[in-house]
């Protein structure tokens, strides 16, 4: 039987889970393609996998990642729309398909909403097989290793920016981390958008990345205060929509910031999930606290669609061999990466 090479975490812990196994080559069910993969995007998700996150139990053991580019090399019986040979990239979520919110088009609500690498199997494997939803042309504009980088992340700051903080062309945002993942994504569609962007980063060279990304303005928060910065350029009325994804480390600053009537986003808790919040200061000032995780695979075609038209563009920091999976883990937690990281496999 063929094998293939697979990254699989049976136990959470340091570097070391990251396990290199052999598999056998799965078969394409019914409706199903099997891509064989040439691009396996990380993000900061695959570190809470490997880590694990007190409270939640993932299903281990679990091949790791949601994010991938790959060529189409099987169909499973009835696929008809899709040929072999055809470059595909991968869309995180899977769902039902059968429930309401599938059906309105928001399927990261179904309750049988699957995310590939945190829920069930994900990408980092020489051999993928997925529902033909699950699929879309890769954008032509772009390498196997830029296409296997955007979808998660651009996904989700495009949920969190478009439909829940719903940014209008004109106003003001504040990204923090503008050259993460999220955040560089964050940067891009808010300026697509015609709003203004602040954004922060970690020293000199993030802050120039950032800028070329299209902010307006960047605040080095390792040398400026970030309130202070931010009260300065918009002439004390602050902003009215902040992006959250980093939690604990900024969420002061966020609610700081924001002007009356404000919206904060967020989609994460980097650097930690507990944090405090005056009632008085939500009521007081009409604040809108709103939670966002991934988005709708339509709205995921319509940003691939942007990505071909070349006004959206993949950051990528580099592209690393499967075997070096916990070099790139560590490049991550240590916040190196001036970009996404791609696996070879
Ligand atoms: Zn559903």
């Amino acid at each position: 039987m063929a094998t293939m090479r697979c990254i699989v975490v049976r136990e959470h812990g340091g570097f070391d889970r990251l396990r290199l196994e052999e598999r056998p080559v799965p078969e394409p069910g019914p409706g199903e393609v099997r891509l064989r993969m040439q691009a396996v995007g990380l993000n900061h998700l695959d570190t809470w996998v490997r880590r694990g996150v007190p409270g939640h139990t993932f299903p281990l053991p679990l091949i790791t990642s949601s994010d991938g580019c790959g060529t189409i090399d099987a169909l499973g019986a009835g696929v008809t729309s899709l040929r072999e040979g055809d470059p595909m990239v991968v869309l995180p979520g899977r769902s039902c398909g059968a429930c309401e919110p599938c059906q309105t088009g928001l399927d990261q609500l179904c309750r049988h909403y699957h995310l590939l690498g945190e829920s069930g199997d994900g990408t980092a494997a020489e051999f993928v097989c997925l529902p033909v939803a699950n699929v879309a042309p890769k954008p032509r504009a772009l390498s196997a290793a830029e296409a296997g980088s955007i979808c998660l992340v651009f996904q989700t700051a495009w949920n969190m920016l478009v439909r829940r903080a719903e940014l209008r062309a004109g106003e003001t945002v504040l990204v923090h981390a503008g050259l993460s993942g999220v955040g560089s994504a964050a940067v891009q569609i808010a300026a697509l958008l015609g709003a203004q962007v602040i954004a922060t980063a970690g020293g000199a060279a993030k802050c120039e990345r950032v800028r070329a990304l299209g902010a307006h303005h960047v605040i080095d928060h390792t040398r400026q205060d970030v309130v202070a910065e931010v009260r300065a350029r918009t002439g004390k009325q602050g902003v009215p929509v902040v992006f959250e994804h980093t939690g604990a480390a900024t969420w002061e600053a966020s609610l700081k910031v924001l002007q009356r009537g404000g919206r904060l986003v967020t989609c994460g808790a980097t650097t930690g999930g507990n944090v405090s919040l005056s009632l008085h200061a939500v009521f007081f000032k009409s604040l809108s606290i709103l939670g966002s995780t991934m988005g709708s695979k339509g709205d995921l075609r319509g940003i691939l669609r942007l990505f071909e038209q070349g006004k959206l563009r993949p950051v990528l920091d580099r592209t690393l061999p499967m075997a070096e999976v916990a070099t790139a883990h560590r490049l991550l937690e240590e916040r190196q990466a001036l970009g996404k990281l791609v696996l070879v496999p």
